[in-house]
């Protein structure tokens, strides 16, 4: 069986083609820039060299067509024909308290796609169109969601919940809902497997740190707790998201520099974290280049950084009554040796010792605590694309 996934930005669409034989990636790709002057497809298939093709991608439906043609082109294709394709997989960003797993794609879930939109206005809407744009040129083949907030909505309501007047949970479903569900979901599932423990007898920490960043609390193989919250913008400070703040600054920056909403929600979602502190860069690679040059600012920004996960851990460590394994994953968690190392310093309180050696790995599943330590500490490359995969497969297996 070979599953096409898909995962539709507002101007991008990223693919991989699994053959669920043996879970190997057959092609996998990007197209970017959307409606935009430049666009182009970069696809890979399997480890042969890659191929660029520009062309005007004016919407999603005719970057969907161009992954097509690429995954079967007589050159650089890895399939004969479309029909080789037995099912396909979305990343879908906000499924609410509608979707507490992935589901078959149907025209009632499609009506409740289109009413989660509100709540992410900036990602589901090219979830929805990629899901349409397939169906309009793959009709018949099986589709299926799998959110990224899935995974969290085991959360208790205590921690969900926040501290404005009930009535706005009820009438605007105004709580917390996190993101990065896949992730977390499969880097804790890795983690009891190297563990060689069941995931329903541990307490596991999962800090997927790249862009976007966001710490879970995963007791028992269930989210009980995670930093982001009604939007990706709560919680750690990340590339350019501010993550917590007092929520008075926003009226008091509102009134002083005469923003507009839009203004301020692009203020904090854009101009800030460790780009606003460093004023550098939202790149890590770049901040940490500059804190080795001395850069203060760039000091500052990863000290604040390491200070908030770090705080996070400890509360999820309260939360869970204590903690089994602290995983580390995404662009920063998975390559930056500094960062780990920075988060993990100060945490020896909890019988946790990172080993300085086994630490020096980049993007690479490996056990990084010291001998003895009491606490493990893994390194794990997440796979959303290979989890929206299983899942695709398990639905759609009578399907087919
Ligand atoms: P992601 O959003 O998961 O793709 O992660 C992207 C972020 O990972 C980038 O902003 C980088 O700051 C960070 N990153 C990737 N590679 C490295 C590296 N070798 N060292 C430090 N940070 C890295």
């Amino acid at each position: 069986m070979k599953i096409l996934v898909v995962n539709c930005g507002s101007s991008s669409i990223k693919y991989q083609l699994i053959d669920m034989t043996n879970e190997s990636v057959l092609a996998k790709g990007l197209v970017e820039r959307i409606g935009i002057e430049g666009s182009v497809l970069t696809h890979q298939p399997g480890d042969r060299n890659k191929v660029v093709l520009t062309a005007d991608i004016k919407n999603h439906s005719i970057g969907i067509q161009m992954v097509l043609e690429a995954l079967t082109h007589k050159d650089h294709g890895v399939i004969k024909t479309m029909k080789e394709i037995s099912a396909i997989g979305h990343r879908v960003v906000h499924g609410a308290e509608k979707f507490a797993d992935s589901v078959l794609i149907t025209p009632a879930v499609m009506e409740a796609l289109e009413e989660c939109i509100e709540m992410a206005p900036l990602h589901n809407p090219p979830n929805i169109l990629g899901i349409n744009a397939c169906a309009e040129l793959m009709p018949g083949v099986p589709q299926v969601g799998v959110f990224d907030t899935a995974f969290h909505q085991t959360m208790p309501k205590h921690a969900f919940l926040y501290g404005i007047p009930f009535e706005a949970y009820e009438k605007y479903g105004l709580r917390r809902y996190g993101f990065h569900g896949t992730s977390h979901r499969y880097v804790s599932q890795r983690a009891a497997e190297m563990l060689g423990q069941h995931l329903t007898s541990l307490r596991i920490i999962t800090c997927h740190l790249g862009n976007g960043a966001s710490l879970a609390a995963v007791k028992h193989g269930k989210s009980i707790d995670t930093s982001m919250g009604f939007t990706p913008l709560e919680g750690l400070v990340m590339g350019t998201r501010c993550g917590e703040i007092d929520p008075a600054i926003i009226p008091f920056l509102m009134k002083k520099e005469n923003m507009t909403p839009d203004q301020i929600d692009n203020y904090l979602n854009k101009k800030s974290g460790v780009l606003g502190l460093s004023g550098i860069s939202s790149d890590f690679r770049d901040i940490e280049n500059a804190a080795k040059e001395g850069n203060e600012r760039a000091e500052l920004a990863l000290e604040v950084f390491a200070y908030k996960v770090r705080k996070y851990i400890g509360g999820y460590v309260a939360a869970m009554g204590g903690v089994d394994a602290i995983v580390f994953t995404a662009g920063l968690g998975e390559n930056s040796i500094s960062m780990r190392d920075l988060i993990c310093n100060g945490l020896e309180y909890l019988g946790t010792r990172i080993d300085p050696v086994k630490n020096n790995v980049r993007g690479k599943a490996q056990e990084i605590s010291a001998d003895g330590s009491k606490v493990k500490i893994f390194v794990i490359p997440t796979n959303e694309e290979l989890v929206i995969a299983r899942d695709t497969k398990e639905i759609c297996a009578n399907l087919i």
